[in-house]
């Protein structure tokens, strides 16, 4: 029996986790290969919470493919995101909700992705197409990811769908999606014990925009001011990665998931894009970004759009 490695992007965060294990969980009775669920990064608090409720264990970690190495990627598409050695592996399949950026295959492949707040959401359409039965752990793992992903259906990312398949799965796994969604968003806050590298590589993200090497990173708190105190650390983490790593651009964002604001730090030769995107003036090279939550929606594409 061969077996196929299933994978989110790199610095995972819950959907990352939940949809390789839920897709692994769907492949097994798919596929006569074995399905592996995997992971490119360290689980964060969040994702440790949901894990620890549903009593899951964590996907093993993967840090890079080899020739013809069969592969599932969910989550992610971009090679940037994706495991190292990608370019080299056979891609069976892709279940995934971003831009489509930079992807190539020589063969043909499963491709199936949709405007959703959550892979987690497709892959909940997938068992349903199926005709498979979502037990209440999976149902358990799915409406985590798709808690975080749509910050508890706040975030403009959120679709009908997203709202239906939340709905449907809090029936399954037998809890209280809202008090359950806040407890777990806020374990992903918790971010005391981390150093500011550590802060800025917890959910960045590799994008090439026009040409321009960017980050875009972003961390979820409850309270904004509790991690500007750590400013000038981070400046410095930042400026390291942006030399270490050749970048234009690399914004960090500070989410208030409570009241859906974002505070930026962004920093190297194209912060102009950032100043132009939201027609601010960076001020000691921060910014308050009221309303802006969703990386994939409201920074990405308007990034850009100024370019
Ligand atoms: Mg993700
Ligand atoms: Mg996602
Ligand atoms: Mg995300």
């Amino acid at each position: 029996m061969d077996k196929t490695l299933i994978f989110g992007h790199k610095s995972p965060d819950t959907d990352s986790i939940m949809s390789a294990l839920v897709m692994a969980n769907l492949e097994n009775y798919l596929s006569k290969d074995t399905a592996v669920p995997c992971r490119l990064g360290e689980i964060n608090k969040e994702t440790a919470y949901a894990l620890k409720y549903f009593k899951v264990q964590a996907p093993k970690y993967l840090d890079n493919v080899s020739n013809g190495d069969s592969v599932i990627l969910v989550d992610h598409n971009e090679f940037s995101q994706s495991v190292n050695g990608i370019e080299t592996a056979k891609i069976l399949k892709v279940v995934d909700h971003h831009r489509i950026c930079g992807f190539q295959t020589s063969e043909p492949l499963f491709y199936m992705s949709e405007p959703v707040g959550c892979t987690c959401t497709i892959l909940y359409e997938l068992y349903k197409m199926n005709n498979i039965e979502i037990n209440p752990t999976i149902a358990g793992l799915m409406l985590s990811a798709i808690i975080s992903d749509t910050l508890l259906l706040k975030s403009p990312t959120t679709t009908i769908k997203d709202e239906k398949a939340l709905k449907e799965l809090e029936k399954i796994a037998g809890i209280d999606v809202n008090s359950y969604g806040l407890d777990m968003l806020k374990a992903g806050t918790n971010l005391d014990e981390y150093t500011a590298e550590q802060l800025i590589s917890l959910d960045a993200k590799n994008v090439d925009i026009n040409g321009n090497s960017v980050v875009i990173a972003q961390v979820n708190t409850v309270n904004i001011e509790d991690v500007m105190k750590n400013k000038v650390a981070l400046e410095k983490a930042i400026n390291n990665t942006i030399t270490e790593k050749n970048l234009d651009l690399f914004m960090f964002v500070i989410t208030d998931i409570l009241n859906s604001n974002s505070q930026t730090i962004a920093l190297g030769r194209r912060i102009d894009l950032v100043e132009k995107a939201y027609k601010i003036k960076l001020e000691n090279n921060t910014a308050f970004l009221p309303g802006i939550v969703s990386r994939k929606k409201q920074i990405l594409p308007i990034l850009q759009e100024n370019v």
